[in-house]
């Protein structure tokens, strides 16, 4: 779940109708992935839990369907904090080096935001790199 927190105030509807959306609210993030990318639009916001802790009630009725849509600067996104398991690249890759010539980086896929990650083999099985033990913190 990727969550921020708002840092603006935002208006949203049409005139005559609209809602607040106050700043510094906790708030849980889609990516507005059906807008193209030229949309200011980036997100949509809804409450993280039901609580919904700071949220205006007449604006929370409006979360309620797709969520409120925030632009870039309009909320700080946390960094994601899913554990990835290192054993489980979803390939490697072998990249130039000075020496030794090459080298084996292990790529990894957040399930939780898409992002990737690359770590240096720095574990071998003889000479195979190997992938490590434990997990990292996406943080992206
Ligand atoms: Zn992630």
């Amino acid at each position: 779940m990727t969550t921020g927190t708002t840092t603006r105030t935002t208006i949203h509807g049409n005139p005559g109708d609209t809602r607040i959306l106050p700043a510094g609210l906790k708030v849980r993030l889609s990516p507005a992935t059906n807008l193209p990318g030229s949309a200011e639009i980036k997100w949509w916001a809804a409450p993280v839990d039901e609580e919904a802790e700071g949220w205006p009630t007449a604006t929370l009725a409006w979360a309620a369907d797709v969520g409120l849509g925030l632009g870039e600067g309009d909320v700080k996104v946390d960094p994601c904090p899913t554990v990835i398991d290192l054993r489980t690249p979803v390939r490697s890759e072998r990249i130039r080096s000075f020496q030794p010539p090459w080298r084996t980086v292990f790529v990894y896929r957040c399930p939780t935001c898409g992002a990737e990650h690359r770590v240096g083999a720095s574990r071998f099985l003889g000479r195979r790199p190997t992938p490590e033990i434990g997990g990292f913190v996406c943080g992206r």
